[in-house]
């Protein structure tokens, strides 16, 4: 760990945004009094930072930035407190994590009358036939761990279909009445890619694995216009009040989009979004128009693809070259779109061909190897071009596959918080030895590897500051690794810093436009309470977020606990 107060030197130097110095208009905001850690390796600290319009146009002293103050200027006193950038979630599910904010709250429900009395409450809330969903459920955290069945709560629901998603997204749990309007029934066959769970007699549980979730999609009525909006709005404001100023939306519907135009043309879209549609249909759609990667305006941009190797670990559907050392019969399962795997090569060269991003959930090692076998093809058979592949998680490496991974400048895009709460469990699943290279942040980084770091939300919380934490302590949830799960993956608190701004940024090609407190950048910045680089680093989850800047408004300020539009 760095001691920032060490490094901070008595700043005489001054950066401009370029053609700022000749013309000098007054800025319309100055910060002053900060401890700014900038990210940009040329400065990477400064007391003081002069916005105009939406651009940071000087970085530097109190003093030499107070030659920019005119009388329309906004001077924001930092009382010595921390500037970063802002931070770039590189990997979430927004809509879903709006909804999730007013859904039923099963994350930390970790036992099973209180498992049950949520939902009965939330049931005895809704009207009759309305779904119930949600719940981020986690059986990992009941002692003992079992998976839940149907007939633990279909007595407190007998009204309402239920279906409600584990929190990794890999799992569901239906009642009864769900299943029978999805028509699942013991004859029911699994989907390719799933699982019906069933008990002795070949009865479904209620418990659906990956793909088996499909049959529940398709009778769950789809979300209203009014619906999105709404949790659209309440994640923005989620993410205001955390600090977070972009997101990289993996798998939006295309409603969703909509829903953040419509915002974008009302001034309320205060996060900035990247959207990459699922590769099954955005290849096609986005093509066709011609949009390429990064595609769009500051705060709304597509031109990418999300596509699925495998599942997750937590629901035992990650994919691996050896079975799970508590289950020898199971070492995963690939996604339907790898089935056949000429399906998913097809289209990542359609993709790649018409410039789209490819951004790939791979966990496990043999699905992670897959995946590069078939960025290695698209490669060979476009040569040229930078095309910044990414692998969502990257979570189990073969140790063969880092070099690779950096050859190909593929980015890992990983979510830290992830680590700290699957190394509660994940040796017990894969073994000392897998679980070594697991979430392995550090080799990544000795390899040259580009990483980006986010948090998976609503599979995860949108906290940056959890996130940071994890990167840092690798300390697990339980309590039981306080000296970090394999200690010697821990980041430093600027890397990890580095990799939730610039690292972020680059995974959107939009390094040059944002990720660093730099003059001539979009000025998009957080206030911390504190000094991440000097507290404990097991006190990083506590530190909060005093104001979020967008584009150079404050969009956030916790005195005042309210959020602000980016709109006139
Ligand atoms: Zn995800």
């Amino acid at each position: 760990m760095q001691n920032i107060r060490r490094i901070f030197f008595p700043i005489l130097c001054l950066t401009w945004a370029p053609g700022f110095a000749q013309s000098k208009p007054a800025a319309d905001l100055i910060i002053t009094n900060a401890k700014v850690w900038t990210v940009d390796k040329s400065h990477p600290t400064a007391q003081a930072v002069a916005v105009l319009g939406d651009r940071i146009v000087a970085v530097g002293s109190d003093v030499g930035v107070s030659s920019l103050r005119g009388a329309g200027t906004t001077v924001i006193n930092a009382g010595s407190k921390m500037l970063l950038p802002g931070f770039n979630d590189a990997h979430v599910h927004f809509i879903d994590g709006g909804r999730q904010l007013d859904a039923v709250q099963l994350n930390d429900a970790t036992r099973t009358e209180e498992f049950v009395r949520r939902i009965a409450e939330q049931a005895k809330k809704s009207p009759k036939g309305e779904w119930i969903q949600g719940g981020d459920w986690d059986e990992t955290k009941w002692d003992p761990p079992s998976l839940p069945t149907k007939e633990l709560i279909d007595a407190v629901t007998p009204d309402n279909p239920m279906c409600l998603s584990r929190y990794d997204g890999h799992s569901a749990l239906a009642n009864s009445a769900a299943l029978r309007l999805a028509g699942i029934t013991a004859q029911t066959p699994d989907p390719p890619g799933g699982t019906i769970v069933r008990d002795v007699h070949g009865n479904p549980t209620g418990d659906l694995k990956d793909a088996a979730m499909d049959y529940m999609d398709k009778v769950i009525p789809p979300l209203s216009h009014e619906q999105r909006l709404q949790a659209a709005r309440r994640a923005l404001e989620h993410a205001a009040s955390l600090g977070v100023t972009s997101v990289q939306h993996m798998n939006p519907e295309y409603a969703d989009i909509e829903v953040y135009s419509e915002l974008l043309q009302a001034g309320e879209l205060t996060t900035r979004i990247y959207a990459a549609p699922l590769i099954t249909e955005g290849v096609d759609d986005q093509a066709k128009i011609g949009i390429r990667h990064a595609f769009g305006g500051p705060f709304l941009r597509i031109g990418a693809v999300k596509a699925y190797a495998d599942g997750s670990l937590g629901s035992r559907t990650a994919y691996f070259f050896e079975p799970f050392t508590d289950q020898a019969d199971n070492h995963g399962l690939l996604s339907e779109e790898m089935q056949p795997l000429t399906l998913m090569r097809d289209r990542m060269m359609k993709a790649d061909a018409a410039g789209l991003q490819i951004c790939t959930h791979a966990i496990g090692d043999q699905a992670i190897s897959m995946i590069l076998d078939l960025y290695t093809d698209v490669v060979k058979a476009h040569h040229g071009a930078e095309r910044r592949f990414r692998i969502e998680h990257a979570q189990h490496m073969a140790a063969k596959d880092f070099a690779r991974f950096a050859q190909l400048d593929v980015i890992a895009s990983v979510q830290p918080y992830h680590a700290i709460d699957d190394g509660r469990w994940a040796e017990a699943r894969i073994g000392h030895d897998r679980a070594s290279r697991t979430y392995a942040f550090r080799t990544f980084l000795n390899y040259g590897v580009h990483l980006a770091f986010g948090t998976d939300w609503d599979v995860a919380p949108l906290n940056p500051m959890l996130s940071l934490y994890g990167a840092v302590t690798r300390a697990t949830l339980d309590g039981r690794n306080p000296n970090g799960w394999f200690p010697e993956q821990k980041l430093t608190v600027a890397e990890a810093v580095e990799a939730y701004t610039m690292g972020s940024a680059y995974a959107e090609f939009q390094e040059k436009e944002k990720g660093s407190i730099t003059p001539g950048k979009l000025a998009d910045m957080v206030l911390l309470s504190d000094d991440i680089f000097s507290i404990p680093p097991a006190k990083i989850r506590d530190v909060k977020v005093l104001k979020t800047i967008v584009g150079g408004k404050v969009i956030w300020d916790a005195q005042r606990k309210t959020q602000y539009s980016t709109g006139n």
